[in-house]
């Protein structure tokens, strides 16, 4: 099963090339020596990770080639039922025109969209946010993989059930082959093309050994690396850059830095907005968001979070629902609404660059197990599978009752090709890289 289907090199002009889909093309940074037009490759998030063959590309795209204008029918039928005309809700309306010619809506207008409470208003806001993500992306769905390498933390975030808070915790660190053989295995046997390497801020492994780790997964494996290992320094960023990796996924958690000081005691927000700063300067696909909810957040907290996203550079938008742990300070605080994350989601389809994809994450997924069709139908065309090795997963306890916690990699798979094909979308990345000069 492949994540992304192959497309064929059409054109080269200087570190780009041009790649064919069934007639539609992308461009993307190539990094690899001796390509030649015609040859065919995989390319995600608007970089070329590997060359594949002739004969098995033609055999994937023979698989695809009916599937993927079916797939784009039922997408694009999916938004033609949405009730387009007539002057109801007519400031959702105006802000979709008005992106739709290539303009912007302002904070105070996605304040606005984020404070819509009647349910008729909100439920035209998903569909044109699902419109929108159609427009620009076409039906691509992202689907990475993501292993998380260790739970050991020495951070004291107020919520996060693998902080220094919960002292019962087993923790546990993978050591180099344990990862190696899960990149292998989400690789070769499960045909991931994008992964991203997770650990708690883990002070028992050093950037030399993330540097050994990535540099090996780099020379044996074609697929795009992020990296997501909290605040490893300036220069570790960049040295991990030289690795090969080239995603980063750092939430910066609020915009608000009062409230970062508030529940991320000894932190400093202005460190982490300065390693995504630095991040995006290297080159680095930048994933980053807030949390939704946290308390004492508010509707103006939220449209910064989304403008701050912007302003980071982000590719992939991460915003997810605040979700304590039993262990920590803030235990008994509330969660958001299913409705209220959808929301924030198609808020962010309304203010962020149209070529942002934005992720239905895990902790959304947790809670409800229709999250991911929701969020998907409300502006997300993003979504990751746990594809950390089960007996570590349920220690990776972030949050309780985890999606997908215990569920084999082949189950997410079948179950999200069933989820996506449901909805008219492809698991590839073809909205890559069309003007990333
Ligand atoms: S949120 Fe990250 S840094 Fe904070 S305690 Fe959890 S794993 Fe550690």
């Amino acid at each position: 099963m492949c994540y992304a289907i192959p497309g064929r090199v059409k054109a080269f002009e200087g570190k780009y090339i041009t790649v064919d889909y069934f007639g539609e093309e992308r461009r993307a940074v190539n990094e690899l020596s001796g390509l030649a037009l015609g040859d065919y490759v995989y390319a995600q998030g608007g970089f070329v990770i590997t060359k594949v063959s002739a004969r098995e590309a033609e055999l994937t795209l023979e698989t695809w080639k009916d599937l993927f204008f079916e797939l784009q029918a039922i997408d694009e039928k999916s938004v033609a039922i949405s009730p387009w005309s007539g002057k109801k809700y007519e400031h959702v309306r105006g802000f979709m025109d008005r992106i739709l010619a290539g303009g912007k809506i302002t904070r105070e207008e996605t304040r606005y969209l984020l404070g819509v409470t009647s349910s008729g208003e909100k439920e035209f806001l998903f569909s044109a946010a699902n419109y929108l993500r159609q427009q620009h992306h076409k039906n691509s769905c992202c689907v990475h993989g993501i292993i998380e390498i260790s739970n050991t933390c020495v951070e004291g975030c107020h919520y996060c059930g693998i902080s220094s808070f919960h002292k019962a915790l087993v923790r546990y660190r993978m050591s180099k082959d344990e990862i190696l053989e899960a990149v292998r295995s989400a690789v070769e046997d499960h045909g991931f093309k994008a992964l991203v390497l997770q650990s708690a801020e883990d002070p028992g492994r050093s950037v030399d050994e993330l540097v050994d780790i990535i540099t090996e997964i780099k020379q044996r494996f074609g697929v795009l690396i992020f990296i997501s290992f909290g605040e490893i320094g300036l220069q570790g960023l960049e040295r991990l850059y030289a690795a090969g990796a080239r995603g980063l996924l750092l939430r910066f958690e609020t915009s608000n830095p009062g409230l970062y000081a508030k529940f991320h005691p000894g932190s400093s927000w202005d460190e982490r907005i300065a390693h995504i700063k630095k991040a995006n300067e290297l080159g680095y696909l930048i994933v980053t968001g807030s949390l939704i909810g946290l308390p004492g957040q508010t509707l103006d907290d939220l449209a910064r979070d989304i403008e701050l996203a912007g302003e980071l550079n982000v590719e992939m938008l991460s915003m997810g629902p605040f979700l304590p742990h039993p262990a920590t300070p803030l235990a008994h605080m509330p969660s958001p609404s299913v409705e209220d994350v959808a929301q924030v989601l198609a808020v962010a389809r309304f203010t962020l660059d149209p070529d942002v994809k934005i992720l239905v994450t895990t902790g959304f997924e947790t809670l409800s197990l229709e999250a991911r069709r929701i969020g998907l139908m409300a502006g997300a065309n993003s979504v990751m599978l746990n594809v950390t090795p089960v007996d570590k997963r349920a220690l990776y306890n972030i949050y309780p009752g985890r999606a997908h916690q215990d569920d084999t990699i082949d189950a997410q798979i079948q179950g999200t090709i069933k989820m996506l094909e449901g909805l008219g979308r492809a698991p590839t990345d073809l909205s890559v890289g069309q003007d990333d000069n």
